[in-house]
């Protein structure tokens, strides 16, 4: 479905990616692990158009995305939960979810629809439909943003950092949803500083080291590999 071929980004002087190379296919859950600075948010803006490469080809569903902007990126069928969720603060819950849905130029019946949908996975959002989005909590924030980029009808969805700053059980709740998401039919493009979480419920992974891919493989393998158990499972 993606293919990410030497793939490098620079900020000024400062080299975020190294040439990396990256596929994900239909169906999977694929997540990118690392620490902070290794890169990953800089992927998944460079994916969604927000960052332009200095080198290197995207391709989505076999056309070639490298220079697309990032509106059109989403017409294509990519979006994006953003690190930090940044939800629209002083929207309510419902008119982020009508952003999302901008891109798509659906009917106000469909985008409803759509609604609904959200609600079925995120009940506690139908709870707080016309609240303004500033005063639900963080892991509600967290959902918001997930709901708000589903709501484009993506085929692949990008998560950067859903367990960011979120409270171990309602990060529970989050990775259930986000696995049921998946079950469903979603593609899953999953960036997480939080290895174990991440591997748990990916089928393959990335891991990314100071913008240059060090490891891949299924996700299982990497579970129980000395240098990432090491590096990134606390031992
Ligand atoms: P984090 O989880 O902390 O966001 P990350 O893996 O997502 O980390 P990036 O945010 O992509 O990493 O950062 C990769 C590198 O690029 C870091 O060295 C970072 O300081 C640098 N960087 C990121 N954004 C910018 C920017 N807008 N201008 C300059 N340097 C940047």
């Amino acid at each position: 479905m993606l293919l990410v071929e030497n793939l490098s980004v620079n900020y000024g002087a400062i080299q975020a990616l190294k040439s990396v190379n990256f596929e994900i296919f239909q169906g999977e859950i694929v997540s990118l692990v690392g620490s902070n600075g290794a890169g990953k948010t800089t992927f998944l803006r460079t994916l969604s158009g927000l960052v332009k490469a200095k080198s290197g080809k995207i391709f989505f569903s076999k056309s070639n995305i490298s220079n697309i902007e990032s509106h059109e990126i989403v017409k294509l069928g990519i979006s994006q939960s953003p690190e930090g969720r940044m939800v629209f603060p002083d929207m309510t819950v419902k008119e982020n979810l009508f952003m999302g849905a901008f891109c798509t130029k659906n009917s106000s019946q469909e985008i409803q629809k759509d609604i609904d949908k959200m609600i079925d996975w995120f009940p506690r959002l139908g709870e707080r439909m016309n609240q303004k989005s500033i005063l639900l909590s963080g892991g509600e924030q967290q959902m918001l943003a997930i709901a708000r980029a589903l709501m484009a009808r993506p085929k692949l969805l990008l998560l950067d950092e859903p367990s960011l700053g979120i409270a171990p059980l309602v990060v529970q709740q989050i990775f259930k949803i986000i696995s049921e998401l998946n079950r469903g039919g979603m593609t899953i493009l999953l960036a997480e500083q939080n290895a174990r979480l991440a591997l748990k419920i990916s089928h393959r992974a990335y891991v990314l080291e100071l913008g240059t891919v060090i490891k891949k493989g299924e996700a299982q393998s990497l579970l129980h590999d000395d240098d990432v158990q090491r590096a990134y499972l606390g031992g």
